[in-house]
This record gives structure tokens, C-alpha cells and sequence, in this order.
């Protein structure tokens, strides 16, 4: 009997063996594929498009190793490609050149080297720089320039010997002509001017005299509501008050991997006609944008309703009793508190759920900003 056992053991360790030797691929001599770790892979951002528009996620704001990241305009390309994005835009720092050996003459080459990548991958790449002051102008991106060169690299006061100067406070002094200049070459090529992380670097969102003024004059066409790891509330206000369209950017320095991992990442919401730059332009001068960050979602009331009526889908299945099948169809989660729930009611992405909302009743989409007010409104 142990003898029988033996021969059985001996054989089935011998057929699986061959059935080994079989699983290896045939070409297996020395190097061997990995297939199951292919690194082209995109992450899809599901984000309903609106009637009369698609929708396009994008980051107007970053930086490469040709200022002061440590990513190539190249490699920004793939990131947007990997991490589900249709437009981005390449914003060098004018003045800033932090990575030894890598001293940008022609300020136009991290556009042309991403514009090149972006062709393999069917990104958009927006040409711009950040015009980079000190409070109170502090940083605006230029957007849309056909030439990004001819900007100012002297960019603050200095005294006879070269010494940069600075205020009580240890701020340097903007050198006004320089930036007078810098705003003129910009508006001479019809830019799109986004006003940058504005509670930047001092942790106080102020809007200056300067600041005022542009607004008043209609040049300044937008501002970031947030930037890479945050953002500032006091914005919500500046678009009540002056309808300043509101953007979400990631002013990527480090690879946005590191920044996000598997979040989604903080993004513009653009409402196009087309996915091209010329297609970006109109929409954003138009104002078809919404800032979406950390699962709050901030801008025009109406585009945001639009956005959630396309996200949630709903099925009737109990009229009188107002049982409703809910399906989010996006990667936008929805916060909503209405009747009588003391606890929030979450629409989360990619699921369904059943809720009773009985017709007629008004929701709170508690992380959904139209500036201050939260945005409400029937689903059914
Ligand atoms: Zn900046
Ligand atoms: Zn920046």
C-alpha cells in the first residue's frame, strides 16, 4: 500500500512538473515580458459631459525641471495621460532656474517638448509661464501665448551694489516697471490671466489695490480657488462679489504621483466644443469651467447642476413613496443633506443606492459651492 502511495506521489509530481514546464511562455529563454505590469496604463476620471459640451479635465498650472520641479515636460505629459487628464498647461517660472546645468534661454521649450509628447498620447498642452512677483502682485499665469520669451528676469528693486532690497516685513519689492512690462507682453497676446494661489506663500488671502484694479479693468480672468495642497475659502467671496471664475491646480513640482497617489487628482473642469487648445480657450474665456478638488466641487451654480444632473441617475421605483434608485455614474462623490436627516445623505461614485426622496423635495449638496451658498435643487 505505501509502495502504491509512492508511485501515486512520484506521479503527480512529475505531471505537475510538466505542467509547469508547459505554463512558461515559449520564448521564455532569458528575458521574459511582464505583461501584467504594463506601466501604459490611464486611469479613467468619470466625468459626464453636459449638453452642447464635453467635458475635459485639466490642470492649468506646473512646473518642470526646466525651473524648479524635479519632472520633465515630458513626463508631466504622461502623468496627465496616466492620471486621466485632456488638457494641461506647461507654466515656467519667468526667473526661476533651480536645477543645476538646466538654465532656460528660450522659455518656450518645456511647451515644445511636452506639445511633441502630448501628439503620442492625445493630451493638450496649453503654452504659458508664471509671472513671478513677490506680495502684493504675487504669481499670475499667462495662458495661451504664442511666445513665452521677451518676459523679465529682473524682477525686484535692488541698490547699487546688486543687494536685493526688501520691506519691514522682509518681502522683496516688486520692480514695477519690469512688471508693468510683463503684464503688457502678455495681454499684447491675448492671455488668459489666472491669478495663483493667492493665500500664497504668507498663509493671508488678500486682495490688494493691484489686485482690485485689474479686476475692475477685466484683466484678470480667473483665480485659483485651489492649489496643490490647498485652498482658500476667502475665494468663494471674490466670486460672489465679482464672478471670478474659480480654477483647481496642482502647481506640480514633484511627481504628482507622490503629491495624489491613488486620489483623484485635483483638476479644472473645462465644458469645451472640441478638445484642442483653441477649443480650451473658448471655453475658458467663456467661463465653462469648475474648480473639483478633494471631492468639493466650486463655480457657476448652474453648470454645477447641469453636472449633477447628467452624474445621478435616477430611477423611479416607488412614485408615491418617492423611492428612487440612485446611480452615480461619475467620480464625483455628492454630499446631500435634506428633510428631516440629521446625517448626510453620500452619493458615492461608480455606485447606486436606493434613498427615499419624495418628489418636489429640495437637496443640499453640501460639497458643492455656486461661491458661498451650497448649491440646491430637486433630482426628481
Ligand atoms: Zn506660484
Ligand atoms: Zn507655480
Amino acid at each position: 500500500m505505501k509502495r502504491f502511495l509512492l508511485v501515486i506521489v512520484a506521479c503527480c509530481t512529475a505531471l505537475s512538473v510538466a505542467e509547469a514546464k508547459q505554463k512558461m511562455p515559449e520564448n521564455s529563454d532569458d528575458r521574459v515580458y511582464c505583461y501584467e505590469l504594463n506601466p501604459e496604463r490611464r486611469r479613467i476620471v468619470a466625468i459626464p459631459n453636459i449638453d452642447g459640451y464635453i467635458t475635459l479635465k485639466g490642470d492649468f498650472h506646473m512646473h518642470t525641471s526646466y525651473d524648479d520641479a524635479t519632472v520633465s515636460p515630458q513626463g508631466r505629459v504622461r502623468e496627465a495621460w496616466a492620471e486621466g487628464l485632456d488638457v494641461i498647461a506647461m507654466t515656467p517660472h519667468i526667473g526661476v532656474h533651480k536645477n543645476k546645468g538646466i538654465r532656460l534661454k528660450d522659455y518656450n521649450i518645456p511647451y515644445e517638448l511636452a506639445a511633441k509628447e502630448a501628439k503620442k498620447w492625445g493630451v493638450t498642452v496649453i503654452k504659458g509661464v508664471e509671472i513671478t512677483r513677490a506680495k502684493p502682485f504675487g504669481h499670475m499665469n499667462a495662458l495661451f501665448l504664442s511666445d513665452c520669451n521677451g518676459f523679465s528676469e529682473k524682477r525686484y528693486v535692488r541698490d547699487a551694489d546688486g543687494k536685493l532690497l526688501t520691506n519691514k516685513d522682509g518681502v522683496k519689492i516688486n520692480d514695477e516697471q519690469t512688471l508693468a512690462a510683463d503684464l503688457a507682453r502678455a495681454e499684447e497676446q491675448n492671455a488668459f490671466i489666472l491669478w495663483n494661489h493667492p493665500g500664497w506663500p504668507d498663509k493671508k488671502c488678500t486682495m490688494y489695490p493691484v489686485h482690485k484694479k485689474m479686476l475692475e479693468e477685466g484683466r484678470i480672468h480667473a483665480v485659483e480657488l485651489f492649489n496643490a495642497h490647498e485652498w482658500y475659502p476667502k475665494v468663494l467671496d471674490w466670486f460672489d462679489k465679482y464672478e471670478l471664475p474659480m480654477m483647481a491646480n496642482t502647481d506640480a513640482h514633484s511627481p504628482t504621483g507622490m503629491d495624489y497617489g491613488k486620489l483623484v487628482r485635483p483638476m479644472t473642469i473645462v465644458f469645451a466644443k472640441e478638445n484642442t487648445v483653441e477649443g480650451v480657450r473658448e471655453a475658458l474665456f467663456a467661463k465653462r469651467f469648475l474648480a473639483f478638488f478633494a471631492q468639493k466641487l466650486a463655480g457657476d451654480g448652474d453648470l454645477i447642476k447641469q453636472l449633477i444632473t447628467k452624474s445621478l441617475q435616477v430611477r423611479v421605483l416607488d412614485a408615491k413613496k418617492g423611492l428612487l434608485e440612485v446611480t452615480n455614474i461619475s467620480d464625483i462623490e455628492f454630499t446631500t443633506m435634506y428633510g428631516d436627516h440629521m446625517n448626510p445623505v453620500i452619493f458615492s461614485p461608480r455606485e447606486a443606492r436606493r434613498v427615499t426622496v419624495p418628489k418636489g423635495t429640495v437637496l443640499n449638496f453640501t460639497n458643492c459651492f455656486a461661491g458661498r451658498n451650497t448649491v440646491k435643487m430637486e433630482i426628481w
